[in-house]
């Protein structure tokens, strides 16, 4: 996996946890992110929480963030730049 993407895993999986996802469940998640072949769209934890697939989509970077938005329910995902 392109490990410039493990900050945004990080996030996604504590937004899991927030949320009281059971393990199992993280798990699945994690692994449908890590599969995702390059170029397609990533799995948005909110939208896996509730049983549906939601796509991320990156937004423009902002103040030294690299966001990230769920085209299916429109929640936004703040993931520090790394520097
Ligand atoms: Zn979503």
């Amino acid at each position: 996996m392109n490990s410039a993407l493990m900050p945004l895993l990080e996030q996604l999986t504590k937004h899991l946890k927030d949320n009281g996802a059971l393990q199992s469940s993280v798990a699945e998640f994690q692994s449908r992110f890590q599969n995702a072949a390059p170029g397609d769209p990533l799995p948005c934890p909110q939208c896996h929480l509730e049983g549906r697939i939601g796509r991320l989509i990156p937004l423009p970077e902002l103040d030294g963030y690299e966001p990230v938005k769920c085209t299916e329910c429109g929640e936004t995902y703040p993931v520090k730049t790394p520097t």
